[in-house]
């Protein structure tokens, strides 16, 4: 018999459990939302030269307030030809390397023309208006470390020192078996005895959220056979949920038909509601969620065990931070357990504040619709008054 663990110790196992995936070549446009397996280094001086960062003119800064000869012109991408010498200027574009001499470069809009001169303003400080020589990063320096989060901005940079490409940990496929002889497909009109399959989808829409590849999505009839042949077509996933058939019932069938694939079982219920029956195992680095069916149940466990294991495996943080968040209403709650309520947190007057969103229990699908998160509350007699804090955790969907 395996012990039953709370949430904390739970979650814990399941990350010693978890590795990170490996990492594949990916075109720098598909990076946003992965992380970096690679350092990457600046392969030139940044920037590349001394670069004039206005429209205007290159300048001594001596010559403050008198009018210069305007000597010649640099274009951005052109090698500057004129030298900047006393009493000599030249006219320079933004993004243009400044010509030998250059002390100042005077924005256009500061500057009177006066035939093939010009009258520069007083004073004029020197290094103005240049970005030096490597001044951003200098070549060899690393720009962006293994375990960086990809963005769009990161994107630039690495386009900026020549790559089309870069290393990027892989994400974890997941498939996801709804188990239940009930169960019917949601577009099929369900026998008068059956429900409809809200786990598949529901499943299948937190992995999409949680930013990982289309999951295969399977069903098994309560049968050995049936689970053992669902189960099967998952060996390539790196991570299994199973929804239902882990509890106490004589249909119950999820440990076995684990084992009989030679699945270790790590730990089979946590000190938590809903979600008790959790099952979590693990063959090879191939992790396995035996999840408990009542919907509100799944979803929970999804969202506190499975993600963060998806997350590491991809290389993210796993946990998400826990915040303090008041309450909008009185609570008061009576459980053996670790309670996680389905809650509704806004930034109100600069505080977040939390609207619990308790319904008929686990089974009930209909009442936590508007939910953002959860709260988390300790087992044993809880009695809260409006305005004060609880823990409170954000999911996927944050609207
Ligand atoms: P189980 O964990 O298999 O004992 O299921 C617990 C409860 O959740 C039962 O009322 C099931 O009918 C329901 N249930 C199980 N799987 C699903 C599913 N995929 N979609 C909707 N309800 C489910
Ligand atoms: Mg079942």
């Amino acid at each position: 018999m395996l012990k039953m663990l709370t949430p904390d110790q739970a979650l814990d196992l399941v990350l010693v459990n978890t590795t990170r995936r490996p990492s594949s070549v990916v075109p720098i446009e598909l990076a946003p939302g992965l992380i970096l397996a690679q350092n990457v280094r600046a392969d030139r001086d940044f920037p590349p030269f001394p670069r004039a960062m206005m429209d205007g003119y290159a300048v001594r800064a001596a010559d403050a307030g008198r009018s210069v000869e305007v000597a010649g012109e640099v274009a951005a991408g052109q090698a500057p030809t004129v030298e900047v010498t006393p009493g000599r200027c030249v006219n320079i574009m933004t993004g243009a390397a400044c010509p030998t001499g250059t002390e100042v470069v005077v924005p256009v809009e500061d500057t009177r023309v006066d035939g093939q001169r010009v009258v520069l303003p007083e004073p004029l400080l020197m290094g103005k208006h240049i970005a030096p020589r490597g001044s951003e990063c200098p070549a060899g320096s690393v720009v962006l470390e293994v375990g960086h989060p990809l963005s769009s901005l990161t994107v630039a940079v690495l386009a900026a020192v020549g790559r089309e490409s870069i290393q990027a940990f892989d994400l974890p496929r997941v498939g996801i078996i709804s188990t239940g002889s009930e169960l019917c497909p949601p577009g099929e009109k369900p026998g008068e005895f059956q429900i409809r399959d809200s786990n598949g989808p529901m499943l299948a829409a937190q992995v999409h959220l949680a930013r990982l590849p289309r999951p295969l999505v399977l069903h098994a009839d309560d049968t050995a056979q049936s689970l053992s042949e669902a189960l099967a077509q998952t060996a390539d996933m790196d991570i299994v949920l199973l929804s239902g058939g882990v509890s106490m019932g004589r249909y119950d069938l999820v440990p076995a038909a684990l084992k009989e694939l030679g699945v270790n079982a790590i730990f089979h219920k946590v000190t938590q509601k809903p979600g008790k029956p959790l099952l979590f195992g693990r063959k090879g680095e191939q992790l396995f969620f035996g999840l408990p069916g009542n919907p509100q149940s799944s979803h929970f466990c999804f969202h506190r065990y499975m993600a963060p294991a998806a997350r590491k495996m991809a290389g993210r943080t796993a946990v998400e931070p826990e915040r303090q968040a008041l309450l909008t209403r009185p609570l008061e709650t009576h459980s053996s357990r670790t309670l996680f309520l389905l809650g509704r947190a806004r930034i109100h007057d600069g505080q977040l504040e939390v609207q619990p969103l308790t319904g008929k229990g686990s089974a009930d699908l209909f009442s936590g619709q508007l939910a953002n998160g959860y709260i988390q509350l300790e087992p044993g007699d809880n009695q809260l008054e409006p305005g004060q804090p609880v823990p409170f955790q954000f999911m996927g969907e944050r609207r």
